[in-house]
C-alpha cells in the first residue's frame, strides 16, 4: 500500500505538470502561478505532510473545522492559510483571527465585521472580492457590477489589504469563457486599485481553463488530496 506522504507527493507532481504545462500553452511563467491546496475535510496530518513537500498555501472553507485544524499545525508560520468558504457576518471575527488571506469576500457587511476581526486580532488581511459569475448559481459572490463598489470598500478599510477577486465557475457551461468574464471583472479594479493583481480561478477540474484566462491563484483539492470524505 502507498503511504499517505507518498501519495500526496503523486498527486501534487501530477498537478504541478498540469499547471506547468497550461502555463507553457499560455505563453506565461508557472512561477506567476500559485498553488493553493484546498485541505478542507483532510486532517491537519495531511497539510503536516503537504508543507513537508513545499505546499505553502492551503485553502479552508469551514470556520469550525479551519480554526481547529489551523490551531493543529505543526509548521503554521511556514504556510499562509486562505479562507475560501461563504463568510457569515457573525463568525467573520473568527476567520479574521487565524486566516491570512480572505478571498470570499462578497457584500458590505462582510468588508466592515472582517475589518472590525482584523482590528481586533491586531492583524492585517488580504482580501479577495468573490465575483459572481452565473447570477443563478447561488454559489456566493457579488454581482459583476457590485464589485467596483465593494472594491473600493475593501480598499478604504484600514484593517484589509486589497488583492484582486476570486471566483467559482459555474457548475454548467464553458469555464473558459466564465474566466474570461472574470479576467475582464478583475481588470477594471485594477484600473482602480493597482496593487489588485490576484485572480483566483480554477480548481481541480478547470485549472487549465483558469491558467489560459490570468489566473494568477488555484486552488485544487480533489486532484491531490483525493475524494473528499464526508464531514462528522
Ligand atoms: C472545495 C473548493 C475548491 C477545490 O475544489 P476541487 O474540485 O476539489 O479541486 C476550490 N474552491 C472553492 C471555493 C472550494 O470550496
Amino acid at each position: 500500500m502507498t503511504s499517505r506522504p507518498d501519495e500526496l507527493a503523486g498527486n501534487l507532481a501530477a498537478v504541478r505538470e498540469r499547471i506547468d504545462a497550461a502555463a507553457t500553452a499560455a505563453g506565461r511563467p508557472a512561477g506567476d502561478i500559485e498553488l493553493v491546496v484546498v485541505t478542507k475535510y483532510f486532517p491537519a496530518s495531511d497539510v503536516d505532510h503537504l508543507v513537508d513537500l513545499g505546499v505553502r498555501h492551503i485553502g479552508e472553507n469551514k470556520d469550525q473545522e479551519a480554526r481547529a485544524k489551523v490551531g493543529e499545525l505543526a509548521r503554521r508560520d511556514e504556510v499562509t492559510v486562505h479562507f475560501i468558504g461563504q463568510l457569515q457576518s457573525k463568525k467573520v471575527g473568527h476567520v479574521a483571527a487565524y486566516a491570512d488571506v480572505v478571498q470570499s469576500v462578497d457584500r458590505p457587511k462582510i468588508v466592515r465585521a472582517l475589518d472590525r476581526g482584523a482590528e481586533r486580532a491586531g492583524r492585517r488581511l488580504d482580501v479577495l472580492v468573490q465575483v459572481a459569475l452565473d447570477a443563478a448559481d447561488g454559489r456566493g459572490g457579488a454581482q459583476p457590477d457590485d464589485v467596483g463598489s465593494l472594491a473600493d470598500l475593501v480598499g478604504e478599510a484600514g484593517h484589509l489589504h486589497l488583492r484582486g477577486v476570486m471566483a467559482v465557475a459555474p457548475r454548467e457551461g464553458d469555464p473558459r469563457a466564465a474566466f474570461a468574464r472574470l479576467r475582464s471583472v478583475a481588470d477594471g479594479i485594477r484600473a482602480r486599485h493597482p496593487e489588485a493583481t490576484w485572480v483566483s480561478a480554477g480548481m481541480s477540474g478547470d485549472l487549465e481553463e483558469a491558467v489560459a484566462e490570468g489566473a494568477t491563484h488555484l486552488r485544487v483539492g480533489t486532484a491531490i488530496l483525493g475524494t473528499r470524505p464526508p464531514l462528522g
